[in-house]
């Protein structure tokens, strides 16, 4: 099977190739799927380097997500012909990933293919926008409503996540607002459904107001850093923001002056290791909620022997929405 593999040398430094490799070197588990698509996260572009200390044991196969169908099993909850989706799990970083036209994982880490996504568009939107899925979920959960007058704002919002919240957002009637370092993707972005464009040098100036006027009813934010801790003071009275990346960086330089005067709320956003029913939950609104034309509009289309060249544009902050990986 052809395979894209990430091998280290006595230098440590990593090379990426496609190669042929053997079945037999698939891992033991309990679900076979042919893969159809997996696409590119930031992640896939740290495993597809040097690592970010996420990956365990070199020769490698990396992507942390895949969509195909299930060729053998020995699991009474799928059966050949199944059509499935893996996200998380550290599928790719600790384990073998998607980047392969088979995978083998176990059964749990799976979910069915909702009614109404096919797999190509399930991996458009991928981990990132599963991701953004959760973190609307989690933001509503916490009082946010497209019957508030107030804006949402997307940071990062020309990335995988940010597109997608954009997307999703819009349908679903929010005001929203496009935090972007490139000014570039306005007509993108406001295709998305974006309502404003806040470009982002306009937080990452540190403030000594730990309170500004509030603004936000909620945040979807996949920059974190000092742009966050920004955000916390603009929140409305109530409003939540969901850390849910650190594109801007991983310190959290914030005062706790929001949580005590406004009661703001920050929900921690993780699809790694989120539970079974959550998943699907977040695939059906996925199916029900993100409207496909818009998510075509965001894509790249692109195979494996692609993949080492984006992997490092996106860790640059270099890629534009998604980015759509067809395996056969
Ligand atoms: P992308 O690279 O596609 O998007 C990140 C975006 O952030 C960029 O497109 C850019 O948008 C913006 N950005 C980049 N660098 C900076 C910077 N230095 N300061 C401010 N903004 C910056 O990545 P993804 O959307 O796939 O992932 C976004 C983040 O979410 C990552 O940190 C990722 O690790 C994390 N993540 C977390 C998950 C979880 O389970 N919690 C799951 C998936 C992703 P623009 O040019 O528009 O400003």
């Amino acid at each position: 099977m052809k395979a894209l593999v990430v091998e280290k040398d006595d230098d440590g430094k990593t090379h990426a190739g496609v190669q042929d490799v053997d079945e037999a070197r698939l891992p033991d588990a309990d679900v076979t799927v042919d893969v159809e698509y997996s696409t590119l996260n930031y992640k896939d572009g740290l495993c597809l380097g040097p690592g970010g200390g996420l990956v365990r044991n070199y020769p490698h196969v990396p992507g942390i997500d895949f969509a195909g169908t299930v060729s053998a099993s020995e699991h009474e909850c799928y059966k050949p012909g199944d059509k499935v989706i893996l996200t998380g799990w550290r599928v790719g970083e600790a384990h073998w990933g998607g980047y392969a036209e088979k995978a083998r994982v176990k059964a749990e880490w799976l979910v069915p293919l909702p009614d109404g996504l096919t797999t190509r568009q399930a991996m458009a939107v991928g981990t990132a926008g599963f991701t953004a899925m959760l973190a609307i979920i989690a933001l509503e959960d916490h009082g946010m409503s497209p019957d508030r007058p107030e804006p949402v704002l997307v940071t990062g919002a020309s990335g995988g996540v940010g597109s997608v919240a954009v997307a999703i957002l819009h349908n679903l009637g929010y005001k929203v607002a496009a935090v972007t370092g490139r000014p570039e993707n306005e007509a993108y972005l406001r295709d998305l459904g974006a309502d404003e464009i806040v470009p982002r040098d306009e937080l990452v100036e540190t403030t000594k107001r730990p309170l500004e006027s509030e603004r936000w009813q909620g945040c979807v934010d996949a920059v974190g850093g000092p742009m966050l801790a920004r955000i916390l003071g603009q929140l409305v009275y109530g409003g939540s923001a969901a850390a849910v990346g650190l594109a801007g960086g991983a310190d959290l330089p914030a005062k706790v002056i929001p949580f005590l005067l406004r009661g703001v709320n920050l929900l921690g956003i993780d699809s790694v290791m989120q539970p079974y029913e959550n998943r699907l939950k977040a695939w059906r609104c996925i199916a029900t909620d993100l409207p496909m034309d818009k998510v075509e509009a965001m894509l790249e289309p692109a195979t494996l022997e692609d993949l080492p060249d984006l992997g490092a544009k996106i860790l640059k902050g270099q890629v534009k929405g998604r980015v759509l990986v067809s395996i056969k």
